[in-house]
């Protein structure tokens, strides 16, 4: 596997059905946030020119998040604090994800109880849906009966405030019926200091308690991805996903039958990408996003 920092030759991209000896020209990239655009709060080095290059060419971008607790708009600010020019359109959460999924393939779904971090509550509710945070759903004296309402669906995200009521609320709202829908199932997320639990976590706990498996949209699966493109009117053969994570960017991608790039500016290194295989191995690996403009035929300022 060839690791592309500048304008190396590009190897052969039979998976694209692309000519080989030309840069790839996709119509939609989708870049990862975390360890593809910033570190925590670091920008990564070259990441806001090669999204300058790709609005230059026209190129259509988004950016996609597993992370469902905050908003769109606190992306938008965080990005154009690091130099990074981009519209509210481009930036894709998993709870957006979740709410196009919902839209275009659950329209009879109205009333949700809701798992999930006062970010996701606000844009589910901005959405149009009635929403209940399960936080609010049953007093502090519930005991397991029937709910004093009904949902048509349970949506988890991450919540910080998690407790043994809410899930107790939520697991008797699925056993009664409702769909389960989680925005991602990261079982865990890296900190500064080391790992908290993730959505996943959260969602395993529910589905023990009520024996329902959930719907979920974020990678690895390939919700996100199909939203994004479903809404682009792209096709997958016309995307590129960009992401450093092979078992959340990667596997989405090939699940989506997206192209994908590996760079080598978040969680994965050299040694590891060279290793991969199956659903994890991408198409191509750049070390950053210098090599990432160079796939595309980019030149970077
Ligand atoms: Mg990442």
């Amino acid at each position: 596997m060839t690791v592309h920092q500048s304008r190396t030759p590009m190897p052969p991209l039979s998976s694209l059905g692309m000519d080989p000896t030309r840069p790839l020209a996709p119509r939609l990239v989708i870049l990862d946030l975390d360890g593809v655009v910033y570190r925590g709060a670091q920008p990564v080095d070259g990441a806001a020119s090669l999204v300058a290059a790709l609005h230059e060419r026209g190129t259509i971008v988004r950016f996609a998040t597993n992370n469902s607790m905050a908003t769109r708009a606190a992306y938008l600010d965080r990005l154009a604090s690091m130099g990074i020019g981009a519209s509210i359109d481009e930036i894709v959460t998993s709870t957006a994800a979740t709410i196009d999924h919902l839209r275009e393939h659950l329209p009879k779904v109205r009333r949700v109880l809701v798992v999930g971090a006062a970010g996701m509550l606000e844009e589910l509710r901005e959405a149009g849906l009635e929403v209940t945070a399960a936080a609010d759903a049953v007093g502090s004296d519930y005991d397991g009966g029937p709910l004093p309402d009904a949902y048509d669906a349970v949506i988890a995200g991450l919540d910080p405030g998690f407790d043994y009521r809410r899930l107790a609320a939520a697991s008797a709202t699925l056993r009664a019926g409702a769909l389960f829908v989680a925005t991602n199932a990261d079982l865990r997320y890296p900190t500064r200091s080391g790992f908290m639990p993730g959505a996943g976590s959260i969602i395993a706990a529910l589905e023990a308690a009520s024996g329902v498996v959930p719907l979920v949209i974020g990678k690895p699966q390939p919700g996100i991805f199909r939203s994004i493109l479903e809404r682009a009117g792209i096709r997958p053969y016309e995307a590129i996903a960009i992401g450093d994570n092979p078992d959340a960017d990667m596997v989405a991608a090939h699940r989506a039958g997206i192209g994908s790039i590996l760079v080598l500016t978040g969680v994965t290194d050299e040694v590891a990408a060279r290793e991969l295989s199956g659903e994890r191995r991408p198409d191509l690996v750049a070390r950053d996003p210098f090599g990432v403009a160079s796939l595309l035929g980019l030149t970077l300022r």
